[in-house]
């Protein structure tokens, strides 16, 4: 049965109240309280039983047919909620808003709050990494694009072209897992992240306007950010409904202060994940990650993927790490205070929304414990950023929470001994009656001769004296005893003294958990007050351990400081690929990458499998390590600073557009040269691989030419065209590097090793030799080979000639000649006539000619 066929006159009055709720959160599924379970009608059952494996049922509600309905106990209801977000469904949590024993009718119900995506802020996030939720808002004459992480606060803006390519890029960029869109966008931009990028999209209008978060976008003059920001915030509003206050002021993104790289060269360099297994095991982050809290871990990963162009701020990070690699005592008790810091930005986003329990407020206790031996290790270091220490507040946890507090709030023990005196004395009444009541077992086990006689509690008798089967004939009328419950083996027994107890312990148990409860909410409220500077203290400590964790790796593997220099040169002696280095059981053979002024090309021949692509990898790794502020593997290092990197490497086809290799490997070239500026680096292993030869090789060298003359981008470009090496004779700042093999033992052995000049051409025949082809065979090879390198000599002349000078009139002219020529017989052609078709077709030529 469907929502939209019910009968409303008919409906129960919950089931009204359900249609009336649900009909506001239309694409959300309604999670509905129902005394201690959350329960789905309709449609959502449905759902919901399928994804779950859930028993669907059904429920009357005054219809002839029983809806359909599934439910969850409200208190397991959290493994539940995560698996249909992680399916990408948006849940509303429908709760109980007044108490069912004190309301007469129904109980009033009301969505506290919709989780998605995009919105968590719970401890079931990745600790190591953000959660943005984004927006984008189409002027229609460009893009705004807002992001914010509600776990930690951070928000970030910019105003884009309006571009799609553009557009995705920046919302790729960021891994979004939910954007929110105004209806003026293209319908192909949502379909395409829908299905191709599984992102989460919300389509409304809606602009947040009431004051309460001005202040994100108070410093930002542009209309358009504050317009694009208003409008994510007016579905963060909606959907948390709690207080949002944590909310960091708006930074705008600004490219020019980062390196720049597409998600494809994210994904081939194998940035944060391995291109194979998208597995963080084996990625640059997986190297370079030692951090020790989660703010390290996620300002760290934002970094690789966001390095920077900033060459003072690099050296400041540099300096860092050698102080740090020179005091070494210092090191290690900062690294040892930095273990006992828990996650302080999301803990302080939790208190401020309002969702923290005292096991939260004793993390944060744990933590700021550790500021003041934090701050003088920093002082000693000189390093340029401070942090304040929190007494007061450590003071005041210090004071309040019980150690040993549980998870739920309403259960008391949240409070300590000693904090509030009215607590106190509930509680001492509490244990006095319960003194009493161990003292009343001992005196009726006497007064009775019951030896196992024993007094206990439970929640609908509240405390009563047991007695076994066996027993009771030895209870007297005069005890005064009334017969509550009969079990198998047991009676038990209520008497109005231990009911008068009872009352005064459940009196006081009531009024301490809920003073308790009150009393934390007081806590809470000014642990609050507080979070803007524990943000602040945030933003040093991830920092900070963010340093650490690279001094540590330098350290660990030789990592050197690089010397970042403004003119155009790159000079690494003896660079490694750190991943490669570490991972291999093999010996890592280092290489030299030496580019100077006048090198902007190095085109890398050899063999498969000879360390091509890891050589071009090994680059753009350091590149990326310095510009993140890292020590780089190698001996010593000269680099200049990069804006962007583009890179073709691998044989990683588009899967998700379905497009050939071919056709990607192409739009990856076209993207680096419409793009790349001389500082930028373009990597392409193998470019032209995937079309046939002779296409491939023009292709390949009308790009290479392309870059030399006009880019000017230093470029490493691995081919197995061994016919572009001699484009060194024509093309002055390309130079030739090989990597060959040896043959070792009638075995072929990849040395690995980078040398200068183009490799030896028959190779592939001496591997062929090597592997005992028939010699008849091979001399055969040799043969062609000859006669290829005879004739490829004149075709390089040829296409060198003919490829840039062909025009199309021209071509057309000699499409016809070439046909008008094949129709005619000079057996039936007169001699004037020869001369006038000769006439003809050099007129035609000439005219083709001025044409173009
Ligand atoms: P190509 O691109 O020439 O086909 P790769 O770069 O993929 O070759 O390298 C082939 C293999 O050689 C890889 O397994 C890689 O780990 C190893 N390798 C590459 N360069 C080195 C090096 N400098 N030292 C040690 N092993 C290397």
């Amino acid at each position: 049965m469907k929502r939209s066929e019910v009968d409303r006159n008919k409906i129960s009055p919950m089931m009204a109240q359900y249609l009336e709720i649900k009909e506001k959160y239309e694409d959300t599924i309604v999670f509905f309280r129902l005394g201690d379970f959350y329960e789905m009608f309709f449609e959502d059952a449905i759902t919901a039983s399928r994804e779950l494996e859930l028993t669907l049922t059904g429920k009357n509600c005054g219809l002839e047919e029983r809806v359909p309905m599934c439910g969850i106990p409200y208190h397991a209801y959290k493994n539940y909620l995560d698996k249909l977000i992680e399916k990408g469904y948006k849940v509303a949590i429908c709760e109980q808003l007044t108490d069912p024993k004190e309301t007469k009718g129904m109980v009033e119900r009301d969505v506290i709050q919709v989780v998605t995506r995009g919105t968590i802020l719970d401890d079931s996030l990745n600790s190591k990494d953000y959660n943005y939720i984004g927006n984008i808002y189409d002027f229609e004459y460009c893009y705004g694009v807002s992001l914010i992480d509600v776990s930690t606060g951070y928000s970030y803006a910019v105003v884009l072209d309006h571009q799609q390519e553009l557009l995705l890029k920046e919302i790729l960029s960021h891994n979004l897992k939910e954007v929110i869109v105004n209806d003026k966008i293209d319908r192909n931009i949502i379909n395409l992240l829908r299905e191709s990028y599984h992102v989460l999209v919300t389509i409304r209008d809606d602009i947040y306007e009431a004051d309460d978060y001005q202040y994100l976008t108070e410093d930002v003059k542009d209309i358009r950010i504050k317009t694009t920001v208003a409008h994510l915030l007016s579905y963060l509003v909606e959907t948390k409904k709690g207080n949002l206050s944590h909310l960091q002021k708006v930074e705008l993104i600004d490219h020019h202060k980062h390196l720049l790289f597409d998600i494809h060269t994210k994904k081939n360099l194998e940035l944060v994940e391995t291109l194979r297994n998208r597995d963080r095991t084996y990625s640059l982050l997986w190297l370079l990650d030692k951090t020790k809290t989660a703010m390290g871990g996620r300002l760290l990963k934002t970094n690789i993927e966001n390095p920077l162009t900033d060459t003072h701020e690099l050296n400041r990070r540099y300096g860092m790490i050698e102080k740090l690699l020179t005091e070494f005592i210092l090191k290690e008790e900062l690294r040892e205070a930095l273990d006992e810091v828990y996650d302080l930005e999301r803990l302080s986003s939790r208190i401020s929304y309002g969702n923290s329990n005292a096991r939260d407020m004793l993390q944060l206790k744990n933590s700021l414990k550790a500021l003041p031996n934090i701050k003088q290790i920093l002082e000693e270091l000189h390093y340029d950023k401070q942090i304040e220490t929190l007494d007061d507040l450590v003071d005041l946890l210090e004071k309040a929470i019980h150690p040993d507090s549980p998870v739920s709030l309403h259960e008391g023990g949240l409070i300590k001994a000693g904090y509030h005196a009215e607590l106190d004395e509930l509680k001492e009444i509490r244990k006095n009656s319960k003194d009493f009541i161990l003292k009343l077992e001992n005196e009726e086990k006497e007064r009775t001769g019951i030896k196992n006689l024993k007094v206990g509690f439970n929640k609908v008798f509240g405390y009563y004296i047991e007695v076994s089967k066996g027993n009771i004939k030895e209870i007297k009328e005069e005890y005064g005893w009334v017969r509550k419950q009969t079990l198998a083996n047991a009676e038990r027994y209520i008497t109005p003294l231990l009911k008068e107890k009872e009352d005064i312990i459940l009196g006081a148990e009531e009024k301490i958990i809920h003073l308790e409860y009150q009393l934390f909410m007081g806590i809470r409220e000014i642990a609050k007050s507080y979070v803007g500077r524990i943000q602040a203290i945030s933003k040093v400590i991830a920092e900070v351990d963010m340093l650490l964790s690279f001094a540590l790796v330098s350290e660990e593997n030789n990592y050197i400081r690089p010397i970042l220099t403004d003119d155009h040169i790159i000079q690494i002696k003896e660079g490694r690929h750190p991943v490669v280095e570490k991972v291999n059981k093999k010996e890592y053979v280092a290489n030299d990458i030496i580019m100077g002024k006048d090198t902007n090309i190095l085109l890398i021949t050899g063999p498969n499998m000879a360390g091509k692509s890891t050589y071009m990898r090994q680059l753009a790794i350091t590149v990326i390590m310095a510009q993140i502020g890292c020590f780089v593997p190698c001996k010593s290092c000269t680099i200049p600073i990069f804006d962007q990197i583009f890179t073709r490497i691998g044989a990683s086809d588009d899967l998700v557009s379905g497009e050939s290799t071919f056709m990607v490997e192409m739009k990856e070239a076209n993207t680096a040269i419409q793009n790349a500026s001389e500082n930028s680096l373009i990597l392409f292993d193998e470019l032209g691989r995937g079309t046939a030869t002779y296409d491939g090789m023009s292709l390949a060298q009308a790009i290479l030419e392309y870059i030399h003359d006009k880019i000017k981008s230093k470029t490493l470009f691995s081919t197995h065209y061994h016919e572009l090496t001699s484009l060194a004779n024509t093309l002055p700042h390309l130079k030739n590097v090989h990597v060959s093999a040896i043959e070792e033992e009638g075995k072929i052995t990849f040395l690995h090793k980078i040398k200068n000049g183009a490799v030896d051409k028959s190779y592939g025949i001496h591997v062929a030799s090597l592997a005992q082809l028939p010699k008849e065979l091979i001399d055969r090879a040799s043969e062609i080979l000859n006669v290829y390198e005879h004739k490829n000599t004149k075709k390089q002349t040829f296409t060198q000639t003919t490829l840039f000078l062909d025009t199309e009139p021209e071509t057309e002219a000699k499409d016809r000649i070439r046909e008008k020529l094949e129709s005619i017989n000079p057996l039936e052609t007169t001699p004037m006539e020869a001369l006038n078709i000769l006439y003809e077709f050099k007129n035609e030529l000439q005219q083709s000619k001025t044409k173009s």
